[in-house]
């Protein structure tokens, strides 16, 4: 395989960029363009040193650099690897990037560091994705999560699954071939009673995947309301600036505006809408539809209510249309002490006007969105969910063979789909488009 090189470092100017040399020319190549101080060549020194030197092209200096050395396989690639450090200027790394180039290094493809530690065999592909994960992650409980899958958890509990199946299909091919008498765990009762167990645990990896993408993706989230109520006034509260105009005439906000809020461990995707009423304005009716329609693609609404008007039926029309998981906020509770009637969603009393700490929301949100940091290794992509989903499936179905009476033997082909979803998490056996789509994801010297 040929030699690669890329800049690992954002295309930014930065106190330092580093350049990464991956392959079975890596030291020789990097020799070409360094000389170092103390006299060392790149060849004389063991995995794992550094050297400080000059990067040089025709004996013109172009920068002084850290060079750090890696000797196959113990480098992150598993292949020989360099990384030089050099100064953080756009021109200067992107020079030393094409002085490699001259010398015999080829560009690296997105993601092709990691593609060749899958390939050499330092990590399973659900690994390679989340060092992506670990890369995108936004907060504490993104990066947990992302270093739990890094760790191999969840490879390790996909691959002791996907033994026990083949433990059932070797006794099964077992009894089919030779033995006379059922052996005790292809007893159906227990067979049963064993396949429904990893069910479980696979349709619990389905549903951590709603709670990991809420974590990953952030929540859609609508703010809904009747005009005057406060929604940009909220909306100002949770974002921290004057974004939405407040005023009160009613029908100010005509646009939807959009905001990522952190909120303790979530992220709210906002959109603030225009105030839902019935108007005969024609700009507000068209904003008022937008609205209906955030309202459908949402998977979150913060529906805010006056507490000096109190609930109207055409407030609890607009609930009832709004999804499951929503919060009513009881706003401006400094002009009056009523309390709410008893409402068909939790309930966040507050005045958005005194600018309150999150606490009460994020209890809230905490309520609402359940566990959604656990220490539960956790699937964190669509191809995972996919996959695991189809091994659930095919349990299913041989569950359902087993409770209609069928020969067992009928068994060993869901059993076999069933491992081959759960191998192709972690990679084995997978296609080339498979590799290809997983790190074409991937940002270019990573
Ligand atoms: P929207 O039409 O729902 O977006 O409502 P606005 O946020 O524009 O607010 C309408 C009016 O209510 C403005 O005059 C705000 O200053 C006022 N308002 C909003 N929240 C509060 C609150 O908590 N207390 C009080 N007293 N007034 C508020």
């Amino acid at each position: 395989m040929h030699t690669i090189a890329a800049i690992s470092t954002p295309e930014a100017p930065g106190g330092i960029a580093m350049i990464r040399i991956s392959g079975e020319q890596a030291i020789q190549i990097a020799e070409h363009i360094f000389v170092s101080y103390n006299h060392l060549t790149i060849s004389e020194m063991a995995g794992y040193t550094c050297a400080y030197g000059n990067i040089v092209d025709k004996g013109e200096r172009i920068d002084d650099v850290v060079l750090t050395v890696f000797r196959a396989p113990h480098s992150f690639t598993g292949e020989d690897t360099v990384e030089i450090t050099c100064h953080g200027g756009l021109y200067v790394s992107k020079r030393i990037l094409r002085l490699l180039f001259q010398n015999g290094a080829k560009p690296a493809e997105a993601g092709e560091f990691t593609k060749r530690a899958f390939l050499n065999g330092k990590m399973s592909l659900s690994q390679a994705e989340s060092v992506m994960d670990i890369i995108s992650a936004d907060g504490e409980a993104a990066l947990k999560q992302a270093n739990l899958a890094k760790d191999g958890y969840l490879g390790k509990q996909m691959s002791g699954i996907a033994d026990r199946l083949v433990d059932f299909m070797s006794a099964l091919a077992y009894w089919m071939d030779d033995a006379e008498e059922c052996p005790p765990e292809l007893e159906r009762d227990t067979l049963s009673a064993s396949l429904n167990e990893i069910k479980q645990q696979l349709d619990q990896l389905a549903a951590d995947y709603q709670n990991g993408r809420i974590i990953r993706e952030g929540i859609r989230t609508v703010l809904l309301g009747r005009p005057n109520a406060g929604k940009s006034s909220v909306m100002n509260w949770l974002c921290g600036t004057d974004r939405s105009i407040v005023t009160d005439i009613a029908g100010t906000t005509r646009d939807i505006v959009t905001e990522q809020v952190k909120i303790g461990e979530y992220t709210l995707l906002l959109s603030d809408t225009a105030g839902l009423r019935e108007t005969d304005h024609q700009i507000e009716q068209i904003g008022i539809r937008q609205a209906y329609q955030e309202l459908e693609n949402s998977e979150f609404a913060l529906y805010v209510i006056d507490a000096n008007e109190g609930i109207t039926q055409e407030d609890r029309d607009i609930l009832g249309k709004c999804p499951k998981k929503t919060l009513i906020i009881w706003n401006k509770t400094d002009l009056t002490g009523s309390e709410p009637p008893d409402l068909p969603f939790p309930v966040l009393m507050m005045a958005a006007i005194e600018n309150p700490s999150f606490n009460g929301l994020l209890q809230c949100l905490r309520g609402i969105f359940g566990e959604a940091v656990t220490n539960r290794p956790q699937i964190m992509n669509e191809r995972q969910h996919c996959l695991i989903e189809s091994a659930s499936a095919s349990i299913h179905e041989a569950l359902k063979l087993i409770a209609d009476g069928s020969e067992l033997d009928i068994l060993y082909t869901s059993l076999e789909d069933a491992v081959k979803s759960l191998r192709e998490i972690n990679g084995t056996n997978v296609d080339e488009d498979v590799i290809n789509g997983v790190f074409s994801k991937f940002c270019v010297g990573k």
